[in-house]
């Protein structure tokens, strides 16, 4: 494994734009139980994290486990946040709930947890927030950028170092190892999500398992695959046919792509997730495949694999400069096959989307 080299990443600017964040929202305190968001906030890392913010102090809540790592990683990203271990945030936050508006994080906590404080506190206690940090999130700086940069470069080369073993005979799930030996291979922490190899059939699920089904000749295969760098991930998918496509399977690969490169058309500073769904959607629906593309069109990637912004059919969410989406329409043909073209993109400040997965759309593999 070679080492990457990555710029620090500065953690501690966020603090200011999350207090601006909340004086916006009317909130004074925030329970936030996304471990995501909390990573984001802090530099932890740990998998059990509940971050008390206040008016003039953030506390953060884990076990034992982390007693020793957690003020560690915070001191490392120059944060003086209390770390209380074993504590309970909620309590803390309740009892300021009387003379302090505090949010809570509505996607991210359960009803049990709530329903307690509700009845002991009323339901006026809480306010319920959503994707207040999520938001801030969509934007990445250069240290963020410099990691999902090397995620998708990592995916590049572990495709093309794939390629020469997408052959008939071989198993789905034969390559989705292959794939991620070499993402973990080349440093990254290990693949974004379970990768994707469909083959055949299995092509036209487009959320498909890889299993033991040998790839055929004539063959659709989709191979939807990502690394995680530092925490942050990478998206992509090619579509490939083995041997000479027939004219339909040339039509499906064709309709995607036009598709496709629409949608990256259309992902600009100032458009909304609706507006690049639209321009995506549309070219599939004159196609006559509107009702073969069921999923939206693509989502933001960060931290997490799927963040906002959403994009699809009814999205508001503006994309900006430094925001990064996927645009991935698709076309499936149950018990026939699939195509999907999804590229990582990085929507620029005026002009064109930058492309960050590079790996190329040639889909034919000569058998
Ligand atoms: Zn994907
Ligand atoms: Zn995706």
């Amino acid at each position: 494994m070679r080492p990457l080299d990555l710029a620090t990443l500065e953690v501690a600017p966020r603090r200011a734009r999350v207090h601006t964040a909340l004086r916006d929202a009317e909130i004074d305190w925030l329970v936030v139980t996304s471990a995501t968001n909390v990573r984001w906030l802090t530099g932890f890392t740990g998998s059990n994290a509940t971050l008390l913010i206040t008016d003039d102090r953030w506390e953060l809540f884990t076990d034992t486990r982390y007693a020793t790592q957690a003020p560690v990683e915070l001191a490392t990203n120059g944060l003086d946040v209390e770390v209380v271990v074993g504590g309970r945030p909620f309590d803390r936050a309740a009892a300021a709930a009387g003379s302090r508006r505090v949010g809570v994080e509505a996607d991210h906590v359960t009803w049990a947890t709530m329903m307690p404080l509700i009845g002991e506190h009323g339901a006026d206690a809480f306010v319920a927030t959503a994707g207040l940090v999520e938001r801030l999130r969509m934007v990445k700086d250069a240290a963020e950028l410099a990691r999902i940069r090397a995620a998708t470069a990592i995916v590049d080369d572990a495709l093309a170092a794939t390629r020469p073993a997408l052959v008939p005979g071989v198993s789905e799930l034969q390559l989705a190892r292959r794939l991620d030996d070499h993402i973990r291979a080349a440093g990254a922490a290990g693949p974004a999500y379970d990768t994707i190899v469909a083959g055949g059939p299995n092509s036209a699920l487009p959320h498909a398992f890889p299993g033991m089904r040998p790839l055929a000749p004539g063959d659709l295969v989709v191979i939807d695959v990502g690394a995680e760098v530092d925490g942050y991930r990478s998206d992509m998918t090619r579509t490939f046919v083995l041997g000479d496509p027939t004219d339909d399977q040339q039509r499906q690969l064709d309709v995607v792509l036009a598709a496709q490169e629409a949608g990256v058309a259309a992902a600009v500073s100032g458009a909304t997730g609706a507006d690049i769904d639209t321009a995506a959607r549309t070219v599939i629906e004159a196609a006559g495949w509107g009702g073969e593309f069921g999923h939206g069109t693509g989502h933001g990637v960060g931290l997490d694999i799927h963040e906002l912004p959403r994009v699809n059919r009814t999205s508001t969410d503006v994309v900006v400069a430094n925001t990064t989406v996927t645009i991935e329409p698709g076309v499936y043909l149950p018990g026939i096959g699939g195509v999907r073209w999804e590229d990582l993109c990085l929507v620029t400040a005026s002009g064109a989307a930058e492309l960050l997965t590079r790996a190329p759309k040639e889909p034919i593999v000569s058998l």
